[in-house]
């Protein structure tokens, strides 16, 4: 560690906290799926082997591809399963394929090189065309390329990683399934390039509880594997090569911050009750069913969202009915009467399932995610999850959630289908409790704005502020060139939470906030002076979410909202709201 530090200049880095704790250690480079091709120049006797190794691997791509088209077709229709149809074509293509022995005979490169370098080229020449259409073909070349330099080299799974000792891994992107299928135990932290405090991969960081920094830009061209950094991801900073001074200072917060974090636990048996009386439900946000013991542990009142997208994430077949019941059922069981909210699948977006690949688009937030996924020949892998969901109901208090509801016949249509399959299971005789409640995530604005009509189809609404921010804002959650614009203090944004409960209060639903804003303890006291009725919050906020409860009343919560929504701007809101809660939370402002 000396060394180190004494060897290389320090580099402080800002980013974007994306999951709260302090790490230090060595980097890891977590193989993005490209790079890591290497250039070699064959000797003569190699070349022939080489083009053999070239043309299995297209031929092994058209057969995936040929499965990829059938199961596509099956699980979400043959319109769906046209784009593997076009991969096809792709590797039929006699330029792209006679180019790259071209390459490899006469350049004496490596396949994955030759082959690399034939489909950059296309690429660009596809980018630099105008028109979207164009532009949408561009992401399957870079499909195709990826799967062939697999085959070529040899490995289905490239960005699986093992570590041989515990490590920060620095990645450019991580997907969420990166984050589902790394080897957790030896994470000290994520850094990562791409990304917002909101984007799925760092919202799953937080659920696995490992400290991370998104949004560093380009620091990937500062770091190499073996560095030694701090990674701070309270305040979203990356130093490289700390100074032995920066390594005390931040051992010296490392303890403050576990200080503070001990003298909370005390909270966990108490309930989130405000001075004056008012209960408030203070549940978890779990991606995983290992997460279950840490949401008991930690004194919540149940979990407020289960995204149940791992499912799809992880496994290269569909889940089937009994999976997901008998998932679903321990994880009821296991709550002890405590309910549990069970969102049904939001893929799309940012989520790609690996059992079936949705077909690239040039705005995939903008596209078929969510409840849009669920119609025509998608309905197969909803009622699968429902019917598995409505059986685990027998079990324990499950309510049920629909992501990305934008107008009233989508929760129409979710609550038919779901009035199928009890139906179905009445006649069956098959086990489920009647009264399971329904909700309706309200995280579209359109949604937002007639949440009072949609308040008349269900039994509660949860605000998905996460994505809420980024459609009332018109800023890509994931995306840190404008990670300064994603604004959860901006007053369109808090006018429209105000609004959705109060819409939701007229029809006598109770009203969540199930998006990170509900973890933020700054905008804790606005939320109840808003009347807001339930938090679903991340575990590792859970107990200064609580603290903050219990310490106030709701009067003076009440008059916060009423300084706040007279503001025009984000920064006075901030300057404000971190007076406030400073003045208030003395003790307790080094976890803000
Ligand atoms: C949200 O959008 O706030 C939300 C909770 O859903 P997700 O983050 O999974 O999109
Ligand atoms: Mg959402």
């Amino acid at each position: 560690m000396d060394n180190l530090s004494t060897q290389k200049e320090e580099q402080v880095l800002q980013g974007v906290a994306a999951s709260p704790g302090i790490a230090m250690g060595p980097v890891v480079f977590f193989g993005s799926e490209l790079v890591t091709v290497e250039q070699r120049t064959l000797a003569d006797s190699e070349i022939n082997r080489e083009v053999e190794t070239f043309c299995k691997a297209i031929e092994k791509a058209k057969t995936d591809l040929q499965k990829l088209v059938e199961k596509t077709a099956l699980s979400i229709g043959r319109e769906s399963a046209k784009i593997f149809e076009v991969h096809q074509l792709l590797l039929e293509d006699v330029l792209i394929v006679d180019e790259t022995v071209k390459r490899i005979r006469e350049e004496k490169k490596n396949a994955d090189q030759a082959f690399l370098e034939v489909m950059e080229n296309f690429e660009v020449s596809l980018e630099s065309i105008e028109g979207e259409y164009l532009k949408a073909r561009a992401a399957d070349i870079r499909d195709v390329k990826r799967r062939v330099i697999r085959n070529i080299q040899g490995n289905a799974h490239p960005r699986q990683k093992k570590l041989k000792e515990p490590a920060i891994i620095f990645a450019k992107e991580l997907t969420p399934s990166d984050t589902v299928n790394i080897e957790r135990n030896k994470v000290l932290g994520f850094a990562m390039d791409f990304g917002g405090r909101t984007s799925h991969a760092a919202i799953m960081a937080r659920s696995i509880k490992v400290p991370s920094v998104v949004g560093l830009k380009k620091i990937g061209q500062l770091l190499h594997t073996g560095d030694f950094v701090i990674l701070d991801g309270n305040s979203g900073v990356l130093i490289i090569n700390p100074t032995l001074k920066t390594i005390d200072e931040y051992k010296r917060k490392f303890s403050d911050y576990r200080n503070i974090q001990n003298k909370l636990k005390h909270l966990k048996g108490l309930p989130a009750r405000t001075r004056d009386g008012k209960d408030i439900e203070l549940s978890a946000n779990i991606e995983f069913p290992d997460e279950v013991k840490a949401v008991k542990e930690s004194g919540a009142d149940g979990v407020g969202l289960f995204r149940t997208e791992y499912l799809y994430l992880t496994k290269s077949e569909l889940p089937t009915e009994e999976e997901q019941f008998n998932e679903y059922k321990s994880i009821v069981k296991s709550l002890n009467d405590q309910p549990i909210i069970i969102r049904t699948f939001d893929l799309g977006g940012d989520k790609a399932p690996k059992a079936i690949s949705l077909p690239p688009e040039a705005n995939p937030f903008l596209g078929a995610r969510g409840i849009r996924l669920y119609r025509d020949e998608g309905i197969n892998l909803f009622k699968t999850q429902l019917r598995a969901i409505v059986r685990a109901s027998a079990y324990g208090k499950v309510r049920i959630m629909f992501p990305m509801i934008s107008c009233v016949s989508e929760i129409r249509y979710c609550q038919q289908v779901l009035n199928d399959v009890k139906d179905e299971f009445r006649k069956q005789g098959i086990p489920f409790a009647e009264d399971i409640p329904v909700g309706a995530m309200i995280e579209v604005p359109s949604a937002a704005v007639i949440a009072d009509i949609i308040s008349q189809e269900c039994d509660f609404l949860s605000i998905g502020t996460n994505d809420l921010i980024q459609y009332a804002l018109a800023v890509d959650r994931g995306n840190e060139h404008i990670a300064y614009l994603y604004q959860p203090y901006n007053p369109s944004v808090l006018r429209l939470v105000k609004d959705v409960i109060q819409k939701g209060h007229k029809n006598g639903v109770w009203v969540g906030i199930c998006g990170e804003m509900a973890s933020d303890p700054l905008i804790t006291m606005l939320l109840i002076g808003m009347g807001l009725d339930e938090f679903s919050v991340s575990p590792v906020s859970l107990l200064l979410i609580k603290e903050i409860i219990r310490r106030v009343e709701c009067a003076e919560c009440i008059n916060i909202v009423e300084e706040v929504i007279s503001f025009g701007t984000p920064d006075e809101i901030v300057k404000y709201l971190r007076k406030v809660m400073k003045n208030r939370f003395q003790d307790l402002y080094l976890l803000f």
